[in-house]
């Protein structure tokens, strides 16, 4: 159970860890990196399972302190799934050192993920992908869960991912939808994402890159106009990540959809 540094949620949980997608600015990765280690201290508490396209997937069920006790190769912690079951509501955002849509994620592990959200509705979820197309055949065979008090996000970085966005479209009825731009990587308002700002999100996140990376992207404000202006225009909530401070130079903007205000699950 953590709380979070992570400025748009309360909390994160993390039952899922690890990634296969290869951002070259993960954050995650540096902390597995640099934290993680492999703890083989009893093998009938690891097992390794076959990730959906047959990837190295590991599952345990030991306790321990370290976050990535496999580094970054993608894990369910078992002991980690009913961590919030009875925790006062709070927005809490699902797996932030993970992507838990990501191609490789066996079925059986949202499932276990889904069950846990079910078992404690008094919380907003809040999830972030980098392969929506995962949430449209989660949602085809009937395993996406639906509610009020189920946010899935999509993340956004350059103009291609605009694009490749487009896809979940309306896939999100009866459950909120929101767009993390982060981090902005360019001018990424091509027509596509336009149409997802204007019909298809109720919440914008902005965020610069973080970190001392060589080649390290400094957004240009003109960027996050363009993205505010466009928010502005359709009426939708912007949140601007403490990262944006000095591109932006002002009092950043920090706005909520109604159903995610901090305290509102209280
Ligand atoms: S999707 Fe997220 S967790 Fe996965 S590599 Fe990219 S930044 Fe890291």
């Amino acid at each position: 159970m953590e709380k979070t540094r992570i400025e748009w949620a309360e909390s994160t949980w993390n039952p899922v860890t690890g990634c296969y997608h290869e951002c070259k600015y993960c954050y995650a990765r540096r902390m597995a990196a640099r934290f993680g280690d492999f703890l083989r201290i009893d093998g009938s508490d690891i097992k390794t399972v076959k990730g959906r396209n047959g990837e190295l997937c590991v599952e345990v069920a030991y306790k321990t302190a370290n976050p990535y006790p496999e580094k970054f190769t993608p894990t369910l912690h078992k002991q980690r799934l009913r961590d919030y079951e009875k925790k006062r509501g709070r927005n809490i955002f699902v797996c932030s050192m993970a992507d838990l849509f990501g191609d490789w994620v066996p079925d059986a592990w949202i499932d276990a993920v889904f069950e846990e959200c079910e078992r404690a509705p008094q919380h907003n979820y809040l999830f972030l992908t980098k392969n929506p197309d995962r949430y449209i055949s989660l949602d085809m065979n009937g395993r996406l869960l639906h509610g009020g008090n189920m946010w899935y996000g999509l993340t956004v970085s350059d103009k291609k991912q605009a694009e490749a966005a487009m896809i979940t479209a309306d896939m999100t009825e009866e459950a909120g939808a929101f767009l993390s731009i982060e981090p902005i990587l360019e001018d990424v308002l091509t027509d596509d994402l336009k149409t997802i700002i204007a019909n298809f999100v109720d919440w914008v996140i902005i965020g610069a890159e973080t970190g001392n990376r060589k080649g390290k992207v400094i957004p240009e404000r003109k960027w996050i106009e363009n993205i505010v202006e466009l928010c502005r225009e359709w009426e939708k909530p912007v949140f601007m990540k403490d990262s944006l401070s000095e591109v932006w130079g002002e009092q950043l903007i920090r706005e909520w959809p109604e159903e995610l205000r901090p305290g509102s699950r209280r």
